[in-house]
């Protein structure tokens, strides 16, 4: 899929005033917002009707930029080497310093954060000053995005702007470990665990 520069830069613009915009993903669309406003993280739950409680995966560009918010640790970097970008998340212990709005983890100390292939949205994470928070672009108890379509039905008018991008090409959510201490899967998804598994010499919980 070609990158329209305008659309990004819409997309952007929206974003930094504090606005919901649905991003593509390679595994499902996301309605992504500023991670570190709680004002714009707040529009999420609104617009999807999801419980306050359920904590968000936050998107990142890269583990550099990750470092500002998060402990990270070796065997987060294992799985960041092979798989990322990619559908895997990641749980970590945020720094005491990191900026994340308390509305995206519900006060835990712990964050998940995903490094989306996406070369749309790679380039938009790239022109922006703060990560992305952003669960499946759904409403709450309705199945994933996977088109800018699927994700119109859902909202229709209530989201500012689609940013197109195509099928999503996984079509299925991100896998989720927790890589805090032993590495336990939360959420099956597009990595399989016994690939995970390999590529860290040990089972997962
Ligand atoms: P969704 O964004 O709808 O794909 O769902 C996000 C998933 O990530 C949910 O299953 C959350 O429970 C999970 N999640 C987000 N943050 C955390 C966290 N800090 N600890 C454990 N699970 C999390
Ligand atoms: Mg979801």
């Amino acid at each position: 899929m070609k990158i329209n520069l305008a659309n990004i830069k819409k997309a952007q613009k929206l974003l930094n005033k504090g606005e919901c915009v649905a991003i593509p993903t390679e595994t499902v669309y996301g309605l992504a917002a500023n991670a570190y406003s709680d004002k714009a993280c707040k529009k999420i739950y609104k617009l999807k009707k999801r419980p306050k409680k359920n904590p968000l995966i936050v998107h990142y560009l890269n583990s550099q930029i990750l470092e500002i918010d998060c402990k990270l640790n070796k065997d987060f970097q294992k799985l960041y080497k092979i798989f990322c970008p990619g559908p895997i998340t990641f749980i970590l212990d945020l720094k005491k310093n990191s900026k994340i709005s308390k509305i995206v983890t519900n006060k835990k100390n712990t964050l998940a954060v995903r490094f989306p292939k996406h070369p749309i949205t790679r380039s938009l994470l790239k022109k922006l000053k703060f990560p992305l928070a952003a669960p499946s672009a759904n409403l709450f108890s309705k199945v994933s995005a996977v088109s800018s379509a699927d994700v119109e039905d859902d909202f229709g008018k209530k989201i500012k702007y689609v940013l197109e991008g195509g099928k999503s090409s996984i079509g299925l959510e991100s896998t989720i470990i927790d890589v805090r201490s032993k590495p336990k899967v939360l959420r099956l998804g597009g990595i399989e665990i016994s690939t995970i598994e390999k590529i860290l010499k040990k089972k997962l919980l």
